[in-house]
């Protein structure tokens, strides 16, 4: 069962390591995903006593906060989420990563947006008016029973491609980051992600030890070992030349 608590967060636009900043509007994630590497440190950090993907802190005051330290804020890349999905379902209720993107188009901030949902939709009138703008999906399988086993609460496969098709269509930048890899056909994924994304990145599974015996209670061992990763990797990458497909792989 879901514990969702209102909260009033300190700060809203935090430094990150990998763009400029990174907005986080929610604390936990109800996608619940096998592999979270959030799920690793963020209990702990944020005292929550229940498991990953059954709390979710609403920052209500995450729109205030950010329209304050954007005056003061450099202009700079936000990442729009690092440790939760900034669209899963509580969104559609709160409004918050919607009211944010409102406070940052206002000052022309660039975004990237990474999501595994396709309430992002929902959003496109705003990310029509971003300048600099990428929308981004998590696509590790083409194989909807595989995600639905790592990633139970995201949108279906069939969703996510269906609105980075319809995000793309409208010329806002997308990528698909196709990671961790997970069982599935490389050849047919690629496939799908044709025509619909800038860029493909590709990753390995990190942080494997704490979920392999997750993959060996499914009986899916064999797609932990290097020989799945190096062939899988290799498989995706033949495809995506052949179809002159622009990607980066990131191990
Ligand atoms: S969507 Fe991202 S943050 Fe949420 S559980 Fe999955 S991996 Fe973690």
């Amino acid at each position: 069962m879901l514990k969702v608590k209102e909260v009033k967060a300190k700060s809203i636009l935090n430094k990150s390591k990998i763009f400029d900043y990174c907005l986080n509007p929610y604390t936990g994630c109800e996608h619940n995903c096998t592999y979270c590497y959030a799920r690793l440190f963020m209990r702990r950090y944020s005292g929550h006593k229940e498991p990953w993907g059954e709390f979710v802190d609403v920052k209500i005051n995450a729109p205030e906060l950010l329209k304050k330290q954007l005056e003061r804020a450099k202009k700079g890349i936000v990442w729009i989420s690092s440790v939760c999905d900034p669209y899963q379902s509580l969104e559609a209720k709160y409004k918050l990563t919607r009211q944010c993107l409102k406070e940052l188009v206002m000052k022309q901030f660039p975004v990237n947006i990474q999501t595994k949902s396709k309430l992002v939709l929902r959003d496109l009138d705003l990310l029509l008016q971003f300048e600099e703008i990428e929308v981004g999906f998590t696509i590790a399988t083409d194989d909807e029973r595989i995600a639905k086993l790592f990633e139970s609460g995201a949108s279906s496969v069939k969703e996510r491609l269906n609105a980075l098709e319809k995000i793309h269509s409208k010329g806002i930048r997308t990528f698909a980051f196709v990671g961790p890899l997970l069982p599935g056909n490389p050849e047919k994924l690629v496939g799908f992600l044709e025509g619909k994304t800038d860029k493909i990145y590709i990753d390995k599974m990190n942080y494997l030890y704490t979920i392999r015996g997750f993959y060996n209670h499914q009986g899916l061992e064999e797609a932990t070992t290097d020989k799945f990763f190096r062939e899988y990797k290799e498989r995706l990458m033949n495809e995506l030349k052949k179809r002159k497909m622009k990607f980066e792989v990131l191990f």
